[in-house]
């Protein structure tokens, strides 16, 4: 008989989060939804909370959690209701839980993440920049702490899948040559690279294969996704950044490979459904059904394979620089990134604008190291004022002001 596991799903109200309460409403007893969190999403908190009965629900927003309280009380409802950063670190770390679905988005996800980490929590990781930000300080504080993660970012988790059992952090000791990390290419591979100054956000988070948040559907399009998923194999599977390589594959039916020194490469595949790597990690060693259709070999037919272009997306390089640099720079990475996709899903800068901030941002910001989480938000927030002050001189220009407009600002500048 499989224990219960006790979870607290962060960021419940998202996409892998909604996926997630698909995966454990299927199994019945199997698993205990303790707490569930969101930002402002009321309505779909709401409806979390009558279907799954949390003895606890964290709203970030102060505002958000009093609707939340009046609505489940008026439904007779005795789940608590909490509101703040505070409370995201508190139940990501409850005596009662002992495991966590970190799926919050963006670097507001560190801080609850980490939480997790410091009481030996068993953490099943979307929250990917966590690791790109913060990747020496998580990985330290989940040793220190006998913590567990599983990777849930669908490359990580068929790459987790194709090492060996009891990989140990040893690439080239397990007779590993190098990760082959799988990136679709998004809606923009094949467009006229013209055609890309003048794309709107719901183009940019049309994904062809994915159904996913608009951040990381737009990091999709970008490739910065698969930029901080480099980042982020590199801290998972200790693998220096010459051993990864990102392989374009359209059809997103292959979702990474791991090439051995005898020259096999192991793959792991399957429909593009997050409810697998989700059931992967929430029953791992076990394997349980997750609701995802059976692959069709028939249906696919063909399999394609491509190199990225460097040039139609600048953000994978500068994710490898980041990362090359190590120390506050792929955490500078990541915020002038979260601030530029959100102008640019708000209209205020063009998609061809994004790297063209992202760049500007870490050229003027001076490498330093970061030795504690301090130090990482520390370079976070002074990144984020360093893109708004970027954003604030274009925009500017843009309004009438001498110099060039914001909408002429591309990659190639
Ligand atoms: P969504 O945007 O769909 O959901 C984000 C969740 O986080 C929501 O519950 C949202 O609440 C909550 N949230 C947003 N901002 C804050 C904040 N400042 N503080 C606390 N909670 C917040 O994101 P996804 O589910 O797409 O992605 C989640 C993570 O998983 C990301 O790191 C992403 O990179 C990663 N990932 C996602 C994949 C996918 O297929 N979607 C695949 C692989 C990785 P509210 O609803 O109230 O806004």
């Amino acid at each position: 008989m499989t224990k219960t596991r006790h979870l607290t799903i962060l960021g419940s109200t998202g996409s892998i989060g909604e996926s997630t309460l698909d995966v454990v409403a299927r199994h019945p007893g199997r698993y205990q939804v303790v707490a569930l969190t969101a930002d402002r999403n009321v309505e779909k908190m709401f409806e979390q909370c009558i279907q799954f009965h949390p003895p606890y629900a964290v709203m970030l927003d102060a505002q958000s959690a009093e609707q939340l309280e009046d609505r489940l009380h008026a439904a007779g409802l005795d789940t608590r209701v909490l509101s703040g950063i505070e409370s995201l670190e508190k139940v990501a770390s409850l005596p009662e839980i002992d495991t966590v679905m970190a799926a919050i988005v963006g670097a507001a996800g560190i801080r609850p993440t980490l939480a997790a980490a410091r009481t030996g929590k068993h953490i099943l990781l979307a929250n990917k920049e966590t690791l790109v930000m913060a990747g020496r300080v998580f990985m330290d504080t989940l040793r220190q702490h006998h913590a567990t993660l599983l990777p849930i970012d669908s490359e990580h988790n068929a790459i987790f899948q194709s090492l060996p059992q009891h990989f140990n952090g040893d690439l080239a000791g397990s007779g590993v040559r190098r990760i082959l990390l799988t990136a679709s290419g998004g809606p923009f591979r094949t467009v006229d690279l013209k055609i890309l100054e003048t794309v709107t956000p719901e183009q940019a988070c049309a994904h062809p294969n994915w159904v996913m948040g608009r951040k990381i559907s737009v990091d999709s399009a970008t490739m910065m996704n698969k930029g901080l998923e480099v980042i982020e194999a590199h801290w998972l599977f200790n693998a220096e950044p010459e051993k990864i390589q990102v392989v374009i594959h359209p059809q997103s039916v292959i979702h990474s490979m791991v090439e051995y020194i005898d020259g096999s490469v192991l793959a792991q595949l399957g429909n593009p459904d997050m409810r697998t790597p989700i059931a992967h990690a929430l029953s791992y060693p076990e394997r349980m059904e997750s609701g995802v259709q059976s692959l069709d070999m028939f249906k696919v037919a063909r399999l394609d394979f491509e190199s990225p272009d460097f040039k139609r997306f600048p953000c994978l390089r500068l994710a490898y620089e980041a990362l090359a640099a190590g120390g506050n720079m792929p955490a500078v990475l990541n915020a002038a990134n979260e601030v530029a996709v959100e102008v640019f899903l708000a209209g205020r800068i063009p998609f061809t604008a994004i790297p063209v901030m992202i760049e500007d941002v870490m050229k003027s910001t001076e490498r330093r190291d970061v030795p504690d989480l301090e130090g990482v938000l520390l370079a976070d927030l002074q990144a984020r004022a360093t893109a708004r002050e970027w954003l604030a001189c274009n925009i500017r220009q843009s309004t009438g002001q001498p110099g060039k407009p914001a909408s002429s600002l591309s990659a190639g500048q």
